[in-house]
């Protein structure tokens, strides 16, 4: 991500886009999914890669809107954002700080199953509760408050809860 522009200048841009928000979401930026692929700026032209997290998810229009108009307020009048959909996104591109701060904010982060999970439990997801932490938990539906969110209840302290799912 190296250009002409100074580190500051990037910088600038980044702590721009750390307040962009999914809306679904708003404790996670869109640096926190991992889904901005490419920042560049050129004279003052601001080119922005986007990968979609869910390509039929309805917030990425409200996204890229948020983004060119925070932008613009930030004196970038030459903002281009372009959608690329290959290669496709995957949970692992939320960073490790997005993953807590879902947790904190009371829905499941995806889980990658280990090899010995799957041994153990096999193709089974094993969700962790982000109230008690308990692993007993059961989905009660492929679709909770939105298409890209399952929703799961705890076998343990009965809260249902929204997991974010894994692609
Ligand atoms: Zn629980």
């Amino acid at each position: 991500m190296k250009n002409a522009f100074t580190d500051s200048e990037i910088e600038k841009l980044y702590t721009i886009l750390e307040q962009v928000k999914d809306p679904e979401i708003p404790v996670l930026s869109i640096l926190d999914l991992g889904i901005v692929r490419k920042v560049t700026l050129e004279d003052n032209h601001v080119q922005i890669d986007i990968t979609p997290t869910y390509t039929a998810c309805p917030a990425m229009g409200v996204i890229a809107m948020d983004l060119v108009q925070l932008l613009n307020t930030e004196g970038y009048h030459n903002v281009v954002i372009n959608t690329v959909l290959s290669p496709a996104w995957t949970t692992d591109w939320m960073t490790e700080s997005g993953k807590e701060k879902l947790k904190a904010y009371g829905i499941a982060a995806p889980h990658q199953k280990s090899k010995l999970d799957k041994l153990l439990f096999g193709e089974q997801e094993q969700i962790e509760c982000p109230q008690c932490n308990s692993l007993d938990t059961k989905k009660i539906s492929e679709f909770g408050s939105t298409a890209c969110k399952a929703l799961y209840q705890c076998n343990v302290c009965k809260e249902p809860f929204d997991y974010f799912k894994c692609h």
